[in-house]
């Protein structure tokens, strides 16, 4: 499932200096559906607040 138009949405631009090096994971996909937490071990994983298993897409 993807959120395209729910709670994060998108504002207008991205922080700048967000990207480092290219980095081919979008960063999008490591955040938790659930409670939104910030999940940074490769995916599969499981989210270190609710415990919501997070796939990658
Ligand atoms: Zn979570």
């Amino acid at each position: 499932m993807e959120a395209l138009d729910g709670t994060d949405g998108r504002e207008s631009m991205p922080p700048e200096g967000f990207t480092s090096a290219g980095d081919p994971v979008c960063w999008l996909e490591q955040v938790c559906d659930e409670c939104g937490a910030l999940i940074e071990a490769a995916l599969p994983a499981t989210c270190w607040r609710c415990g919501a298993t997070l796939l990658p897409s």
